[in-house]
């Protein structure tokens, strides 16, 4: 089984409801179960400005799925709960995003971990941190606090 810490965000309808429902279809993906789950933050949105603030979170999960696997049930879900995919960074109902898998490093087209942008983002690492303050970012060697830390500095 593998420790997996997922990035959930959401800036349409009703955002904590999205992001219920999608953990509950985590929940239920094979050999998966949700270990813990983050406080929600609210944040701006990157990129497009225009559009609604974003709630965001983090979860941990024990999966048997293999990182391919993972993260295109994780499509799938996006895709159930009925994001559009049509503009980069537009809105979303729910959008979930690999951020560790145990402490490997993938680099293919379709999947990169940990997730390239994480290390740079509050809305990412603040909910991390909250869950796992001590998990350990395989590329840098720092912590979840450890890079809150030094972004905020
Ligand atoms: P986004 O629109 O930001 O959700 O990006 C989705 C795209 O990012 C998909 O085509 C994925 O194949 C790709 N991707 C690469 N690395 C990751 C990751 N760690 N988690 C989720 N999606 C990823």
């Amino acid at each position: 089984m593998a420790r997996v810490f997922i990035g959930i965000g959401s800036n349409v309808g009703d955002r904590a409801a999205n992001i219920a429902a999608a953990l509950g279809r985590v929940g239920e993906l094979p050999r998966t179960r949700v270990l813990k789950i983050s406080s929600l933050i609210e944040t701006e949105p990157v990129g497009q400005t225009n559009q609604g603030k974003f709630l965001n979170g983090a979860a941990e999960l024990d999966t048997g799925l293999d990182p391919a696997d993972l993260l295109c049930e994780l499509q799938q879900i996006e895709d159930k709960l009925g994001r559009v995919r049509t503009e980069h960074w537009g809105p979303r109902t729910i959008d979930l995003d690999v951020l560790l898998y145990d402490d490997r490093v993938i680099d293919t087209p379709e999947l990169k971990v940990p997730h390239p942008l994480m290390e740079g983002r509050e809305f990412v690492l603040m909910p991390l941190a909250e869950i796992a303050p001590d998990v350990v970012h395989p590329t840098t060697g720092k912590t979840a606090a450890g890079l809150l830390d030094a972004l905020r500095s």
